[in-house]
């Protein structure tokens, strides 16, 4: 894959990302801005970590894009941040953003 066609990619997903953050946030403050109404309390509440959640991992993934961005810039994109070993093509495809092989992330994950 070309590193202009990754770029353009990645650049696009952190548009994307941006937009998601921004309207999740503009909700998260409509949410907790609300509360008018105690009978709602306990919905908004649900609401309102459900938001959270999507916001956190929005904003992980934004992290990981930005990343992806920097190894380009410095030369190191395809590499695995912790082997150094080549990322398979098929999985850049897949996820442009991604970091580590399949080994390395495979051991990661099951860290957590
Ligand atoms: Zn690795």
């Amino acid at each position: 894959m070309e590193i202009s066609v990754v770029r353009k990619r990645l650049k696009e997903m952190r548009a994307d990302l941006d937009r998601t953050v921004g309207v999740l946030l503009g909700e998260h403050h409509l949410v907790r801005g609300g509360g008018a109404d105690p009978g709602d309390a306990g919905a908004n509440l649900t609401e309102a970590d459900r938001n959270a959640a999507s916001m956190q991992a929005a904003v992980a993934q934004r992290t990981e894009v930005l990343a992806a961005l920097a190894r380009i810039d410095d030369g190191s994109y395809g590499r695995c941040t912790d082997c150094g070993g080549p990322v398979p093509e098929p999985r850049l495809q897949a996820r442009p953003a991604t970091a580590r092989c399949v080994a390395c992330q495979a051991k990661r994950d099951r860290r957590r």
